[in-house]
C-alpha cells in the first residue's frame, strides 16, 4: 500500500517560515535569501516525511502565505487594483494581494481572507470578474516539483481542484456568474496537469466541496471535467482528494471516473468506505485517510486496521493507498519538541511527524505477514498500550464531573423568568438610558501590557508586582470609560493573552504545549489548548478582576466570559468521547463562574460565543441539530443567573442570516454583533425574524485604525433604529479593542457615545 500525504505543516519545527517571512517584510533579507530559506525548509519537510515512511511526498502544499493565493497567482488571477501588468506576479505583488499595501503613494486593500471550511486556517478568497483571463502564468509549483525530483523524492503535486477554487472564490461584479469562467479554467488546469505530469508521478486535485452540498447543476460538468483532467496528466496519475467529511451523498459526482485514485476522509466519516468503494472504476485506487490530520491524538491502530480490511474486501488490498485524513497543515510538527507535557498524556499524542509514522505502521501492519515482523508488532503493542492507558487513566476521567452531567435537569436550561419580565427587572436594577453604550470587553493590549505579561511568565516580574500592574491598568481603563461617558463598563481584559487560553489555563482537563503551533494565516500561528480529560473548574477564574473593576465605579460593570462552543472550537479536543460531551462539561464549569460573578455582585455578565457559527458542520442538513445542542450549552451556562442579572453575548464574523432563530433561542438579554461592514444590512434578518431581545449592532470596524465620525455612527444607529425597536437597541463597536491603540480607541468611542446621545435626543 502506497503511503502519501496531502500536505505537511509549512512553518517548520521552529517556525522558521514565520521568521523568514517577517524578516523579508521588515526588509532584513532579500527575495533570494527568502527563496533559499524556504527551499531548505521544503527539503527538510520532505526528508522528515520520507524518513517517517511516506512514499509520496507532497509538492505545492508549501506556500509563502496560502495555497489558494498560490493557485490564483499560478493562473494570473491578480485583481486589477494591484496594478499587475500580466505574466507572473512578483513576490511583492503576491504579498500585496495577501496583506494589502499602504505607503506614501498607494493604499490598496488586501484580498479578503476567510476560514477554510471548519478549520481555524484562513485562506485568501480568489476574486473573479467578467472576461477575466485565466491561464498558466506562474512557475512556483513546477519549480518545486523540479526541486523534489532533483532531490530524489517521489512526489505528488497538490493543487486545489478547479471546482473548489471557483466555489470558494467570489464574483466581484454583482450578478456575475463565476462558473462562466469554467471552460477557460479547465483549459488552464489541463495545461498545468500536462506540465506537472512530466515532473511527478502523481497529481492531487483537492475538492473538499464534495463533503458539502455543492450545487447539483455542477455534477455533470464536474464529471466531464475530471474525465478530461485524468487524461491530461499524461504519464502521471491523478488523485481526486476529498476531506473534512464524507462524500456518500455525492457519489454520482465521482462514480466511474477514470482517476488514478480517490482519497476519502475516514476519520470524519468511516461509514462511507463501502459505498465509495462500489462507485470506483476498476482502475482507480482508494486512498484511505485514517490518521486524523485535524487533531493531535494517536490513531487507534486496531480500529484503523479493521477499516483497511473492510476496504480491502471491496477493492482488494492492491488498490488501497494510505494517508492522513487531510493535510497535516492543521496539526503541529513534532511531538519530540514537547518536553514539558505530562508523560502519560504525551504518550496519547501524535503530531505531524508521528502521524506520518502511523500511516507507515498501518501500511506495514496491513501487508501480508506484516504483524509478524517484530518492529511492527512492537509498534502495534505500543499503540494498544497508549489507548489502554487513555481509556483507563484516572487523569482523564473525573467521576464527579460525569455525575454532574448525568444529573442535569431540564430547568437548568431555562432562566427563571421570560425575557419580557427580566427586561423590566433589569431596567430597574441598572437604570440605563435608552440606547445604552458599551464595549465588547478588551481594551488596547499595549506594549506595556504585553511586556509585563512576558516578564511575569519568565519570573522577571513577581506575582505581586504583576497583580499591581494589572490593577493599575484596570483602574486606568475604568477611569477612561467613565470620562468617555460609557454606560456599561468593562475591566478591559488586560490579564488575558487569549480568550480561550485564559480559561483553559484555569480549568481542569486542559493542558498546553510549548511548541504546538498551527498556522492561522500568513505568518500568524496559534497554539490551541489541548482538552485531554473531563473538564471542571477548580475555582473562580475571573471574579477577583471583575469585582475589583466594579469597586472602582458606580456604573454597571460587565463580567466577561468565553462560551462553551468557542472554547471547544478553538482547542484540540479529546477524541475519545463525543465533542458534545466535552462541551457540556465546559458549560457546567462556566455556569459556576456565572453564579460566582453574580454572587460577587456583578449585575451584567457577557458570555462570548464568536465561534458558534464557524463550528457548524459542513452540511446544512446537520446544522439544526448541531445548533440546538450548542445553544443548549449556552443556555446551561447562562440560565443559572437571576432574572435581574443581565446576560450579554457577543458574536463576530458576520453571516448570521441563517441562524437568527438559534441566536434567539440562546435567550441572552443582549447580543452584540459585528454589523458595521454590512452597514446594518444584517439587522434585517433579525428584524424579519422579530428577534425578541436586545441587540447592539457594531457601529464601527475594529480591524482598522480609522476613526469613524459622529455623523457616520449616528446614521448607522438611526438605520438600526428603523428595524430594531429603539428600546431594545444598544450602541457598541463591532468587537473587542485589544488590537487597537488608545488614541484611535478614545476618539472612536467618544464619537460613538456622542452618536448615541444624539439618537436618544430624537427618540
Ligand atoms: N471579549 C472579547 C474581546 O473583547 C471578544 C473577542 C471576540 O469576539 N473575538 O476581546
Ligand atoms: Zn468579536
Amino acid at each position: 500500500m502506497v503511503t502519501h500525504l496531502l500536505g505537511f505543516p509549512r512553518m517548520g519545527r521552529g517556525r522558521e517560515l514565520k521568521a523568514a517571512l517577517e524578516a523579508y517584510w521588515a526588509g532584513g533579507i532579500d527575495a533570494a535569501a527568502l527563496g533559499e530559506r524556504t527551499a531548505a525548509l521544503r527539503l527538510s519537510h520532505w526528508t522528515l516525511a520520507r524518513e517517517a515512511g511516506i512514499d509520496l511526498v507532497p509538492v505545492g502544499d508549501f506556500s509563502l502565505y496560502d495555497h489558494m493565493l498560490d493557485m490564483a497567482c499560478l493562473l494570473g488571477a491578480v485583481p486589477e487594483r494591484f496594478g499587475h501588468a500580466g505574466g507572473e506576479a512578483s513576490l511583492d505583488t503576491f504579498f500585496a494581494m495577501a496583506r494589502g499595501v499602504q505607503d506614501g503613494t498607494r493604499d490598496v486593500a488586501a484580498m479578503e481572507m476567510t476560514k477554510w471550511f471548519d478549520t481555524n486556517y484562513h485562506y485568501i478568497v480568489p476574486e473573479f470578474t467578467p472576461g477575466q483571463r485565466l491561464a498558466v502564468v506562474g512557475s512556483k509549483i513546477f519549480d518545486e516539483a523540479r526541486q523534489a525530483a532533483q532531490a530524489g523524492f517521489a512526489a505528488k503535486a497538490v493543487l486545489p481542484g478547479p471546482f473548489t477554487f471557483l466555489m470558494l472564490g467570489k464574483s466581484v461584479s454583482p450578478g456575475f456568474d463565476r462558473f462562466s469562467l469554467l471552460p477557460d479554467l479547465l483549459e488552464a488546469y489541463r495545461d498545468i496537469l500536462g506540465r506537472l505530469g512530466a515532473l511527478c508521478p502523481w497529481i492531487e486535485l483537492d475538492e473538499p466541496i464534495l463533503a458539502q452540498d455543492p450545487p447539483e447543476a455542477l455534477a455533470g460538468p464536474f464529471k466531464e471535467a475530471y474525465g478530461d483532467l485524468a487524461r491530461a496528466a499524461g504519464p502521471a496519475k491523478v488523485m481526486l482528494a476529498t476531506y473534512f467529511g464524507g462524500i456518500a451523498h455525492n457519489l454520482s459526482w465521482v462514480e466511474g471516473l477514470p482517476l488514478g485514485a480517490l482519497h476519502i476522509d475516514c476519520v470524519r466519516d468511516p461509514t462511507q468506505i463501502a459505498l465509495v468503494a462500489k462507485a470506483l472504476s476498476p482502475e482507480t485506487a482508494l486512498s484511505l485517510g485514517l490518521v486524523d490530520g485535524r487533531n493531535i491524538w494517536r490513531v487507534d491502530a486496531a480500529a484503523a486496521l479493521a477499516r483497511i480490511e473492510l476496504a480491502a474486501d471491496h477493492v482488494g488490498a492492491k488498490r488501497l493507498m494510505l494517508a492522513p485524513s487531510c493535510s497535516l497543515l492543521h496539526c503541529p510538527v513534532d511531538l519530540e519538541a514537547e518536553s514539558a507535557l505530562d508523560p502519560t498524556i504525551r504518550s496519547w499524542m501524535a503530531f505531524a511527524v508521528q502521524k506520518c509514522r502511523e500511516v507507515r505502521l498501518l501500511a506495514d501492519a496491513a501487508a501480508p505477514g506484516g504483524p509478524e515482523r517484530s518492529e511492527v508488532a512492537a509498534a502495534l503493542a505500543a499503540n494498544r498500550a497508549a489507548w489502554e492507558s487513555r481509556r483507563e487513566s484516572g487523569v482523564a476521567t473525573d467521576a464527579a464531573v460525569r455525575h454532574r452531567v448525568e444529573a442535569i435537569t431540564v430547568d437548568m436550561f431555562h432562566r427563571p423568568a421570560p425575557y419580557k419580565e427580566r427586561a423590566g427587572l433589569q431596567a430597574a436594577a441598572l437604570s440605563l438610558p435608552p440606547v445604552p453604550t458599551t464595549t465588547i470587553g478588551s481594551f488596547p493590549q499595549t506594549p506595556e501590557i504585553r511586556q509585563a505579561r512576558r516578564r511575569a511568565k519568565t519570573g522577571e516580574m513577581d506575582a505581586a508586582a504583576y497583580e499591581t500592574f494589572l490593577k493599575e491598568t484596570i483602574a486606568d481603563v475604568v477611569a477612561r470609560q467613565e470620562a468617555l461617558g460609557l454606560d456599561v463598563l468593562v475591566h478591559g481584559e488586560p490579564e488575558r493573552n487569549d480568550m480561550v487560553e485564559y480559561f483553559g489555563e484555569r480549568l481542569a482537563g486542559f493542558c498546553f504545549t510549548k511548541n504546538g503551533w498551527v498556522q492561522s494565516y500568513g505568518a500568524r500561528c496559534v497554539k490551541p489548548p489541548v482538552i485531554y480529560g473531563d473538564v471542571s473548574r477548580p475555582g473562580p477564574m475571573t471574579v477577583d478582576w471583575s469585582t475589583y473593576a466594579a469597586s472602582l465605579t458606580k456604573k454597571p460593570m460587565k463580567g466577561m466570559l468565553t462560551g462553551p462552543a468557542t472554547i471547544l472550537c478553538w482547542s484540540f479536543v479529546r477524541d475519545d468521547q463525543p465533542r458534545e460531551t466535552t462541551r457540556r462539561q465546559i458549560a457546567l464549569a462556566m455556569r459556576d463562574e456565572v453564579a460566582d460573578l453574580e454572587r460577587a455582585g456583578l449585575r451584567v455578565i457577557q458570555i462570548d460565543e464568536p465561534a458558534l457559527r464557524e463550528g457548524l458542520p459542513l452540511r446544512r442538513k446537520d446544522w439544526e441539530m448541531a445548533l440546538a445542542l450548542a445553544v443548549d450549552d449556552f443556555r446551561l451556562t447562562a440560565a443559572v443567573a437571576k432574572p435581574e442579572t443581565q446576560i450579554h453575548t457577543h458574536m463576530c464574523y458576520a453571516e448570521f442570516n441563517d441562524i437568527v432563530p438559534s441566536i434567539a433561542a440562546m435567550d441572552a438579554d443582549v447580543i452584540s454583533i459585528e454589523a458595521s461592514r454590512s452597514r446594518m444590512e444584517l439587522l434585517t434578518a433579525f428584524a424579519d425574524f422579530q428577534y425578541p431581545n436586545e441587540i447592539g449592532p457594531g457601529l464601527y470596524d475594529i480591524h482598522s485604525p480609522r476613526v469613524p465620525s459622529v455623523e457616520e455612527m449616528e446614521a448607522l444607529l438611526k438605520r438600526a433604529a428603523e428595524v430594531i425597536p429603539p428600546e431594545r437597541l444598544w450602541a457598541n463597536p463591532d468587537c473587542g479593542l485589544k488590537t487597537r491603540a488608545w488614541p484611535e480607541v478614545s476618539a472612536a468611542l467618544a464619537n460613538m457615545v456622542e452618536a448615541a446621545r444624539r439618537v436618544r435626543a430624537v427618540l
